[in-house]
């Protein structure tokens, strides 16, 4: 018996990197997966992949039109929302010197509004059954790094904003968490590390390797499901021991 059965997902910028393997463990586990990304030739790919239980949605997580677009396919297609993962994000590597106001606000529209925007669209169906909601953030969203101005900030909003609606929603029966992955071996990471700068980030961790997406899709599952019924409000941290 998987340990989402009967129970439908929404994950955002799940056509690829971890949230694409969220998708594949989810469905594994017995859920009905929309797949939601601004990729649609890789999200049609894998919702073709994983059958019948994945739905494909073209989402662009700044949009509150596009949303509304996801949660109703969400409804109309499974017939409700029980997890919801915000998952997409952008990084990009900007001091406040060199940071224009368009490339900051870009990051704050994907990776803050973004996750704003999924919590308010996704209540409206999920306040129905209760469910969870998990909202990715990052080692960013709990230590500062030189470099990141807008990512930085932008995931520790994600971090507040997920205590926030954790209070907000606990009268619906919904749960609210974040998950905070260090360095994931992803074609976000991997456009910006070469192999020795992935081994200089890994040496400040007690586990000394990258982590996967099997790391972090396993809490997100551990998170999604009721095995983690009296968890809420609270940041999970998936980084081999980096913030320790
Ligand atoms: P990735 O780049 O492989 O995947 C990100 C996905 O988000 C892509 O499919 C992309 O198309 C999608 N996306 C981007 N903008 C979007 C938009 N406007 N609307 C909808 N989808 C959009 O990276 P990943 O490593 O899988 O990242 C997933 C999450 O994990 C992100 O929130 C990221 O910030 C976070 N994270 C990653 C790492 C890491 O080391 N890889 C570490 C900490 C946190």
């Amino acid at each position: 018996m998987g340990r989402l059965n009967g129970k439908v997902a929404l994950i955002s910028g799940a056509a690829r990197g971890q949230g694409a393997h969220e998708a594949r463990l989810f469905v594994a586990e017995g859920a009905s997966v929309v797949i939601g990304d601004v990729l649609a030739d890789e999200g049609r790919a894998l919702a073709d992949e994983l059958g019948a239980s994945a739905l494909f949605v073209e989402l662009d997580v700044t949009s509150e039109a596009s949303w509304t677009n996801a949660v109703r396919a969400a409804e109309s297609r499974f017939g409700r929302l029980d997890i919801l993962v915000n998952n997409a994000g952008i990084l990009r590597r900007a001091t406040i010197e060199e940071s224009s106001v368009e490339e900051f606000d870009r990051v704050i529209a994907v990776n803050q509004r973004g996750v704003f925007l999924g919590m308010k669209a996704a209540v409206r169906l999920m306040k129905r059954t209760g469910g969870s909601i998990v909202n990715i953030s990052s080692t960013a969203g709990m230590k500062a790094a030189a470099g990141h101005v807008a990512y930085v900030g932008s995931k520790f909003a994600v971090r507040g904003m997920t205590k926030v609606a954790a209070i907000e929603f606990a009268k619906y029966g919904i749960r609210v968490n974040s998950v905070h992955p260090g360095l994931i071996g992803t074609d976000m990471i991997r456009d910006r590390f070469d192999d020795a700068g992935m081994a200089a980030f890994t040496a400040n961790q007690l586990v000394n390797r990258p982590g996967t997406v099997e790391d972090v899709a396993n809490l997100v599952l551990f998170l999604a499901s009721d095995d983690s019924a009296f968890s809420t409000g609270a940041e999970f941290m998936c980084d081999g021991g980096y913030t320790v």
